[in-house]
């Protein structure tokens, strides 16, 4: 048995056998992982409110060998969710990301700079001010994973498409020019390309000084999320939620 206790963010919660809980666990030094939690329907001294999906915590668990489970032992809070105002697009803004690092990172593989952008992420889904977070999530989350395609030039023919539309194909990799659109192709307009630019220069807590309504960049967040579905391989339960809000 190897005891192990580090910070982690609780991705989602299933009951699991009797009184117990399973949970997917991101953990800054092993990655994601599974583990079990013991009684933990019953007992809320050693979890308290930490299952919360999105709560920052420090775990204290333990590998048992030749079981792929972890034995949760202990949660303590470091920052839970549930202690700034809740809303509907807020609760969706969360489950997002709890379903893309649930979706995009294989088990027991450590994945750094994807913890300190999920911290500082969750740090910004704000009521009142989601979308920002919500698109900077996905873009550098689709860059990290290496699936964001370079936006500066046509794929096709090599045209510098820096200040001009951007046009991308749910089936195919890479952007393209007008020209070389290929079926059913989606603009991604000059400003939102412009805007990406900034997103990959700058920080989360720097850009969201700014205003940030739903539909400033709203064909930007559109194509980071059908980027990372396109990859994923499936639609994003929480993304269509998030479209609702
Ligand atoms: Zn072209």
């Amino acid at each position: 048995m190897i005891e192990r206790q580090g910070e982690a963010i609780v991705l989602r919660v299933w009951p699991f056998q009797e009184a117990d809980l399973l949970v997917s666990l991101f953990t800054r030094e092993q990655g994601r992982v599974k583990g079990v939690a013991r009684h933990a329907m019953r007992s809320r001294r050693r979890f308290g409110g930490a299952l919360e999906p999105m709560t920052y915590v420090r775990a204290t668990y333990a590998e048992r060998p030749k079981q792929e489970l972890m034995r949760l032992d202990a949660f303590e809070i470091l920052s839970s969710p549930l202690s700034r105002p809740i809303d509907y697009a807020r609760t969706a803004a969360l489950q997002f990301v709890a379903e893309v690092v649930e979706e995009a990172l294989p088990e027991q593989a450590p994945e750094d700079a994807v913890f300190r952008l999920v911290l500082a992420v969750l740090d910004q889904i704000q009521v009142g001010k989601v979308w920002l977070p919500v698109t900077y999530f996905s873009l550098w989350m689709s860059r990290l994973m290496g699936w964001m395609p370079e936006l500066g030039h046509c794929v096709v023919c090599g045209l510098d498409l820096r200040g001009g539309t951007v046009w991308y194909s749910a089936t195919s990799d890479g952007v393209t020019c007008a020209d070389d659109r290929r079926g059913g192709s989606v603009a991604l307009s000059a400003a939102s390309a412009g805007e990406a630019v900034r997103i990959f220069r700058g920080t989360v807590g720097e850009l969201a000084k700014e205003d940030w309504p739903k539909d400033r960049v709203a064909d930007l967040r559109r194509f980071a999320v059908e980027t990372l579905e396109r990859h994923l391989e499936r639609r994003l339960v929480s993304a269509r939620a998030l479209g609702r809000a």
